[in-house]
């Protein structure tokens, strides 16, 4: 499965974000398919869809698809020389998919910050710096090697070569590798190159309590905000002390506490359905009277692939994808009257699935 990092500093609240998540988490009951690892958070993405779906098909159980969070702890200050936990923490971040990083934008002087103010920026980069020299450590080892090939006019050598030289300049000037142009070409030989400064990032601004309901009076919050324009990167605001509080509330009980903090959505929600877009996932869902459920795929996936998702025997022996869009399945009322107004498409194997596809997979066994 597809998964994101949280990292950050010391005491800038992660713990408290990622208890809230293994709390809101899945019951691992029902998912005894999921490894039971504490560093890994499993949690039910949102999503509006499926319960308008529930209520139009009345099935007997609804099932929401599922994301993973994955804690990087560790020391983070040197982690490029190796340092202490250095070396677990990059290693780590290697595995994950996208990075969620959290920084510190609350001011409460009971908290010790590990720099003696809060400066979101400069926190930001202590931790950016350290992917930074990491990922020039790699380039350089690959540089020296292809150099070689490309004096003996290798033609693939000098490409990478070029691409090596360039991102390499980008990354001596501070720069990620996510916040660079390429060429589609370039871009192949980048993606080969498994760059920690390549993946994307979501900054976590989290703000005190007091700043919840309007963040934009809270002066870090537009520091980050700033930063990650130029960064190619997302913000969202949270109050990870809040998160805490708000999952333990389920249905009406959250919806009211919500409406008390003046906001619409928990942050935790925010944070998922960024991660998921940021990672490029999207939903499908198959509704039938015994199970309405959403299923995960990754966008630009195809039918049969999608259909591989939910069984590999789906997969193989797929013949069609019978497929209606959620919102002309809304319209209709019903699958029989979408079916009338003939918005009930069969899809053949090379259909690339959408987002909010209803989906009734033909297969032979
Ligand atoms: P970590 O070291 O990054 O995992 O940070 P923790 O989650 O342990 O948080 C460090 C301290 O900051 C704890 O005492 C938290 O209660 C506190 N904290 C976390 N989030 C907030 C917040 O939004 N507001 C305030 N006032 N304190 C927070």
């Amino acid at each position: 499965a597809l998964t994101a990092g949280i990292v950050g500093l010391p005491n800038v609240g992660k713990s408290t974000l990622f208890n809230a998540i293994t709390q809101a988490g899945a019951e691992s009951a029902n998912y005894p398919f999921c490894t039971i690892d504490p560093n890994v958070g499993i949690v039910e993405v949102p999503d509006i869809r499926l319960n308008k779906l529930t209520e139009l098909v009345k099935p007997k159980k609804t099932v929401p698809t599922t994301f993973e969070f994955t804690d990087i702890a560790g020391i983070v200050k040197g982690a490029s020389k190796g340092e202490g936990l250095g070396n677990k923490f990059l290693s780590h971040i290697r595995q994950v998919d996208a990075i969620c990083h959290v920084v510190r934008c609350f001011a409460d002087d009971n908290i010790t910050h590990v720099s003696g103010k809060v400066d979101p920026i400069s926190d930001i980069e202590t931790i950016n710096l350290e992917l930074i020299l990491a990922d020039l450590e790699s380039i350089d080892k690959r540089v020296d090697r292809v150099a070689k090939l490309a004096k003996q006019k290798d033609k693939d050598a000098l490409a990478e070569h070029e691409v090596l030289v360039k991102v390499k300049d980008a990354l001596e000037k501070e720069m990620p590798v996510r916040a660079i142009e390429f060429t589609d070409e370039e871009l192949k030989v980048v993606k080969g190159l498994h760059l920690l400064t390549s993946k994307q990032v979501l900054y976590v601004a989290n703000v005190g309590e007091d700043d919840v309901a309007d963040p934009s009076s809270n002066e870090y919050v537009g520091q980050v905000k700033e930063y990650a324009e130029k960064d190619n990167a997302e913000v969202i605001v949270v109050c990870a002390k809040i998160e805490s509080e708000i999952v333990e509330l389920e249905g009406e009980e959250k919806e009211m506490f919500l409406e008390e903090l003046g906001i619409k959505e928990s942050g935790l929600d925010q944070l998922i359905r960024t991660a998921y877009h940021l990672l490029g996932l999207a939903t499908y869902f198959t509704a039938g009277v015994q199970e309405v459920r959403a299923w995960t795929f990754r966008k630009g996936m195809k039918a049969p692939q999608c259909a591989g998702i939910i069984h590999s025997d789906f997969e193989r022996g797929f013949i069609r994808a019978e497929t209606v869009s959620y919102d002309d399945l809304l319209a209709g009322g019903s699958m029989g009257a979408a079916r009338e107004a003939g918005k009930v498409r069969l899809e053949g194997k090379d259909y690339v699935v959408q987002d909010g596809d209803v989906i009734h997979f033909r297969f032979n066994v």
